[in-house]
């Protein structure tokens, strides 16, 4: 999969994707990732990238030509059109399912804003789908692009040890993750639940996914509504619910 950040600010993901999981998976050869700076492709001789917003009101917006130019750089190398996202406040929360089905595409340009925005007129023409990470907003585009390449690379076959690591995660399945203990077994008096060194399989995962159940009920009550429950498990919440 590769995926193209079109960027004021490309210093910002060096650190950020150089270390750890999404750094081996790149060195690996499952995942591309570049960040492309939209000021390279400016043909102002001072190589400006925004201006003053047509009406009222104060702050920079970013002109249409070097990100179009940008843009066309990008498709040109590619076989099928490359689904361009803009990372704005304005678009649709970003979840877990849509991490799952922007692993899918081989090709994805995220376009990160920064000061009032980016002029409409080049949105229109190029963006497939707008993400937001939250109903807040941010300086701009760049901390909404990593938070969405972080956890769309991590679903690529490959890029975890194995597809257990995920599948039990919260919000894989529509519920929130069971508690995790590792070593000491005793820490300042608490102990870990004993089941969990019983050596019992089936006992841990039955105890594992009524935790999640409860965890899940307790924190996020809202989640149950479309979580895939049987009729016993959905018996089991409400005792949490209620409380
Ligand atoms: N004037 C815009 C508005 O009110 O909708 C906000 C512009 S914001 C200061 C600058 C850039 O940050 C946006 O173009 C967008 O790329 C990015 N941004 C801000 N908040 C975001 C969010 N919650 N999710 C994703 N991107 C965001």
């Amino acid at each position: 999969m590769k995926i193209d950040v079109l960027t004021l600010f490309p210093e910002m993901f060096e650190s950020v994707f150089g270390v750890s999981i999404i750094k081996r998976a790149t060195d690996n050869g499952l995942l591309s990732l570049r960040f492309v700076n939209i000021r390279d492709f400016s043909e102002d001789k001072h190589k400006r990238v925004d201006d003053y917003p047509y009406g009222a009101g104060g702050g920079l917006v970013m002109q249409p030509m070097p990100i179009f130019a940008a843009y066309e750089h990008l498709s040109e190398e590619s076989e099928e059109k490359p689904y361009v996202i803009y990372m704005s406040p304005q678009g649709k929360t970003f979840t877990q399912k849509k991490a799952i089905e922007l692993k899918e595409h081989k090709h994805l340009i995220l376009l990160c804003g920064h000061y009032e925005g980016v002029d409409q007129r080049v949105l229109d023409e190029i963006v497939d789908e707008e993400i937001s990470i939250g109903d807040y907003v941010l300086t701009g585009g760049e901390i909404a692009a990593m938070a969405v390449i972080d956890a769309t690379a991590r679903m690529i076959p490959g890029v975890l040890d194995s597809e257990d690591t995920f599948s039990h995660e919260s919000h894989f399945d529509g519920l929130l993750e069971y508690p995790q203990y590792t070593r000491p077994p005793v820490w300042r008096e608490r102990e870990i639940p004993e089941i969990l060194v019983s050596g019992h399989h089936a006992r841990i995962e039955k105890w594992r996914r009524e935790k999640s159940i409860e965890i899940t009920a307790k924190k996020r009550p809202e989640l149950l509504k479309t979580a895939p429950l049987t009729e016993k498990e959905k018996e089991f919440a409400k005792k949490f619910l209620e409380n």
